[in-house]
């Protein structure tokens, strides 16, 4: 008998390492400066959405072995 069991978790997002934000780099050039600068910016994760983590679904399959 094969005892099929699916259950869904929650992980820490591997996108963002569980804080909801990726920093994105970008090229822009300044006026005053008068040459390119690069900015660095938080934007939310879209792996997770922002909430810093994401739902897994596990499938585990027991053979009656499991103490
Ligand atoms: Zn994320």
């Amino acid at each position: 008998m094969l005892d099929e069991v699916i259950e869904m978790r929650e992980e820490m997002c591997p996108e963002c390492q569980g804080t909801g934000y990726v920093m994105v780099a970008r090229d822009y050039y300044s006026a005053s400066y008068g040459y390119y600068l690069q900015d660095e910016r938080p934007v939310v994760c879209r792996t997770c959405g922002g909430t810093g983590y994401v739902e897994v679904w596990e499938v585990a399959e027991g053979f009656g072995e499991v103490a």
